[in-house]
């Protein structure tokens, strides 16, 4: 028996259930991990930017040496892009640890944060670490009820998250309900706006330009290099905020979080607007491909604005198993209360069209 006292928050802390890895399912059904193919994690099909790869591959000589801590060249050239100062921005590894800065710098036990249903599993299990108590607001159609969220805000209420668009539903808050939301919540709530998906939008709503004006110091909006940038094995993300709150995040933040592999990776790949074309072509093709292909099949779906679709197969846990023994590894949704549904990430047109051929042999269409 051990004596050890653990955080009570522990024992009812949500665990997080990532996308399967490759090797595991191959390992699992006795199948070639070359004949496996991972449409479980929203991941860029078409890879990681080359100039990405080359660009880390020069750095490895000098992993003797620490990582600029504070990530000079990397929060200039993103800070140009962007339009905004270095000073607006923090860097996590990953945007998921933005959200845990978040949790550090503002909840406390008996504090509030508000979450649509369907949200992104990472702001519950954020909130109940720091012993916060989590409001959810129901969804409409899968839709954040915009109105809903803001009346559930309290004096209590420390933080708003909003995905747009969301993960995992692919829906998207409109900018007239975004001006609302930003309006309207008063100022002592940060409003996390969690932007992962932007980059595929073809006119997303720019809650940046409040920033730049320094006309919200109550806003964070979140951005990430796994999605789009096809580097999510590196871990990189970022938040854009007023100077008052970037620099309370800082404090929190561990001295080198950002390593230098990351460093150079990202500076490269936000030079390759090549890369960011192609993708987002792919993944407007591969959209249209699956609605299309679903709506065929006579399945209900939720149109999406992302780089995922996520589907009503009856039975999430039986179509995600059978899909898996064909080598198609996808989501299940029973942790997002939606059993019987699975979510799909667009692939490249042989993935889809593979994935698609298997749900339709499973499901005897
Ligand atoms: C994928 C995703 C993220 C990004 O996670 P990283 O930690 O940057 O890899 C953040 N928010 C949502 C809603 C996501 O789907």
């Amino acid at each position: 028996m051990s004596s050890v006292v653990l955080n009570p928050h522990l024992a009812t802390l949500p665990v997080y259930v990532p996308g399967k890895p490759i090797e595991e399912v191959a390992r699992e059904h006795g199948l070639k991990p070359s004949d496996v193919i991972k449409l479980a994690s929203n991941e860029n099909p078409l890879g990681p930017s080359p100039k990405a790869l080359a660009a880390m591959e020069h750095v490895l000589r000098n992993l003797h040496l620490y990582p600029d801590g504070n990530s000079f060249y990397l929060k200039r050239k993103l800070a140009e892009k962007l339009g905004v100062e270095p000073a607006n921005l923090v860097l996590g590894s990953g945007s998921n640890e933005i959200i845990e800065f978040l949790g550090h710098a503002l909840l406390a036990p008996g504090d509030e944060v508000v979450v649509s249903q369907h949200c992104f599993a990472v702001y519950p299990i954020v909130t109940a670490l720091f012993g916060a108590k989590l409001v959810t607001v129901p969804a409409q159609g899968f839709h954040a009820d915009i109105p809903a969220m803001i009346r559930a805000v309290t004096p209590r209420t420390k933080i708003l998250f909003l995905a747009n668009p969301n993960n995992p539903t692919g829906t998207l808050t409109s900018r007239d309900e975004i001006s609302r939301l930003l309006a309207e919540v008063p100022p002592h709530v940060v409003i996390a706006m969690d932007e992962a998906y932007v980059e595929f939008l073809e006119d997303p709503t720019d809650c940046l330009s409040l920033v730049r004006l320094g006309a919200q110091p109550n806003l964070v909006v979140m951005r990430t290099f796994s999605k789009i940038f096809g580097l999510a094995g590196l871990r990189l993300g970022y938040g854009v905020m007023a100077p008052m709150l970037a620099s309370a995040l800082e404090k929190v933040r561990q001295p080198f979080n950002i390593n230098a592999i990351a460093q150079a990776g990202a500076l490269a790949a936000l030079e390759d607007s090549e890369h960011l074309a192609n993708t987002r072509a792919n993944n407007r093709l591969g959209l249209d491909y699956f609605h299309t292909a679903l709506a065929q099949m006579g399945l209900e779906f939720v149109p999406s604005h992302a780089n995922f679709v996520l589907l009503n197969v009856g039975d999430g846990a039986r179509v995600f198993t059978e899909l898996q023994k064909r080598g198609v590894i996808t989501r299940p949704m029973a942790s997002y209360s939606l059993p019987e549904w699975l979510r799909i990430s667009i692939g490249t047109p042989a993935e889809n069209a593979r994935c698609m051929a298997a749900l339709r042999e499973v499901l005897g269409r």
